[in-house]
């Protein structure tokens, strides 16, 4: 099929630098071969500095599988027997953890509606009524962008004497997270969001006394034991069973690229892009479904639809225009649209999606494109 290359503004997949795809097809090597232990030791050592961490207290596995992989690994693997889980969640993604977490352990929900702030409140009473062995809750609430109270919630963990497990797979190596902060145990993320790689490999970085505390842990899971991929990382520098190794490949060409651009840049541009984005939404007739100064996340803007535009004749025009826009999911389903700026976009293909958005607009609903450009 011949057709011209689609710009992706979606928050995975995108559009990948040519070192990262070039990262993909550089080496073909044995997964049981020294070449590719040294490949593990990189990827694992250029995450925990991504993180901003040291290799003396916390370590960074890889699992192959997409991010759900590494979500379900935490979830199968930290909590014994007869253990009991509480969930936070304000969106799909931190009812997905509660979903997961329920297949292995007895778990409890604080359920907010979709895009509420967490009630910390609500978080300090549950967790002062009964003991958790893990709490779990989302940094970046992907159907959202809503930007979540990690900070607050490890806090709480540590008073409480439990831990925490958060779910960044859209937001590791984008939103500021302090990983450092007392009762965070586990974080999660994916190659193929933020990090600018391919989908299909997943990380799990934690505390080396957490990891080490696994050991007692019997998992649910064989291929997902996160006690046994920790141990053949740091025994080894292996993975249990075949990883992918194109995709180490491609991910650790991704990581080059932010620890050579700088987490400080990296931040600011993708704030600035943000920007960009919130404005010419609004320009166009959408209304972001974050307020300004709500705490969100730098690589996505969520937007109402205005009334009268379908999503899927939205969608389908700015297709034709070779643009991959993201929809809602749940109740947003049809509702609104999601615009992200990784990979190689830049104010350039910013410019172009825009002038392509206004055309669609001015098709499917004149009113607003006229409103807007009085
Ligand atoms: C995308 C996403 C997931 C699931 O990751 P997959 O790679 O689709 O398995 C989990 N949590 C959050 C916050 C996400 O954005």
């Amino acid at each position: 099929m011949n057709r011209t290359k689609q710009t992706l503004l979606s928050p995975g997949p995108i559009n990948v630098t040519p070192a990262v795809s070039r990262g993909l097809t550089s080496e073909e090597i044995c997964h049981r071969e020294v070449e590719f232990e040294v490949l593990l030791r990189g990827v694992s050592g250029r995450l925990l500095e991504v993180a901003g961490l040291d290799a003396t207290s916390h370590a960074a596995v890889v699992v192959t599988g997409s991010g759900s992989a590494a979500n379900e690994s935490v979830l199968s693997s930290v909590v014994p027997r007869g253990g009991r889980v509480l969930v936070l969640s304000n969106g799909e993604f931190g009812e997905r953890l509660a979903i997961t977490s329920e297949i292995f352990q007895t778990t409890d929900s604080i359920r907010h509606g979709w895009n509420e702030r967490i009630d910390l409140a609500r978080v300090e009473e549950a967790l002062s009524a009964n003991r958790y062995d893990l709490i779990a809750m989302v940094h970046h609430e992907t159907s959202s962008g809503r930007l979540n109270p990690v900070e607050e919630v490890a806090a709480l963990c540590e008073k409480h004497g439990t831990q925490l497990f958060v779910d960044a797979v859209s937001s590791f190596s984008a939103d500021e997270l302090n990983l450092k902060a007392p009762g965070i145990a586990f974080m999660t993320t994916s190659a193929g969001k933020a990090l600018a790689a391919y989908p299909g490999v997943s990380v799990v970085i934690g505390r080396i006394t957490a990891f080490d505390a696994l050991e007692n842990v019997r998992a649910h899971s064989q291929y997902l034991d996160l006690h046994r991929h920790y141990c053949k990382l740091r025994d080894k520098s292996q993975t249990p069973n075949t990883p992918a190794v194109p995709l180490f490949l491609a991910l650790d060409a991704a990581l080059v690229e932010v620890l050579t651009e700088g987490m400080d840049v990296r931040m600011a541009r993708l704030r600035h892009f943000q920007r960009i984005v919130r404005k010419n939404l609004q320009v166009a007739g959408f209304t972001p479904l974050l307020d300004a100064s709500e705490p969100q996340s730098c690589l996505l803007t969520t937007a109402w639809i205005p009334n009268g535009v379908s999503y899927d004749t939205l969608k389908a025009g700015l297709r034709d225009e070779g643009y991959i826009v993201y929809g809602g999911k749940g109740e947003y389903d049809g509702r609104v649209i999601q615009v992200a700026t990784l990979g190689t976009v830049d104010e350039e293909v910013l410019t172009r999606f825009f002038i392509a958005l206004n055309k669609v607009m001015l098709r499917l609903h004149p009113s607003s494109a006229l409103r807007s450009a009085m």
